[in-house]
This record gives structure tokens, C-alpha cells and sequence, in this order.
């Protein structure tokens, strides 16, 4: 519950999906790219390029995944606050 709260307070404050260009990697199927939508997407310095194992603004998560910050969360967050 924790990370799904803290998943939905990160859209609130600004952040997509760390695999928002094929959540596949955290939501299994087929490729989908949630494409730039209205906001457009734009990569925060020091972050990667692809999709993050284990951030807490991947796409999907299973009812018992734990995703408290990782190493790049950390920059993303320190970077825009
Ligand atoms: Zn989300």
C-alpha cells in the first residue's frame, strides 16, 4: 500500500513512468509506449535513459512489491525539489 501511495503521489508532483516508452517491463505483455500524452516526457539529469529496476514510478506492481526509492529516485526527486 505504502508504495502505491507513494507511486501515486509521484504523478501528483510532476513524475511519469520510469518505463513510460514500454511498460512491458514492469507490466509484462507486449510492447506499449504510453507515448508523450500532454505533457510530454523529459529525462532528469543523472537518470537513466531506459527503464529503472525497482523505482517507484514504474508502471506495474504486484499486490506485495516493495519500491522504496532507489539510487536514481533519489537524484530525480533532489533534482526537481
Ligand atoms: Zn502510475
Amino acid at each position: 500500500m505504502t508504495s502505491v501511495i507513494a507511486h501515486e503521489m509521484g504523478h501528483c508532483i510532476g513524475f511519469r513512468h520510469t518505463d513510460y516508452m514500454d511498460r512491458s517491463y514492469s507490466c509484462g505483455g507486449s510492447t506499449a509506449n504510453e507515448g508523450a500524452s500532454t505533457v510530454g516526457a523529459i529525462l532528469i539529469p543523472g537518470t537513466p535513459v531506459g527503464a529503472d529496476p525497482n523505482s517507484w514510478m514504474l508502471a506495474c506492481l504486484s499486490a506485495t512489491t516493495d519500491r522504496p526509492f532507489n539510487a536514481n529516485d533519489r537524484t530525480a526527486l533532489d533534482y526537481l525539489y
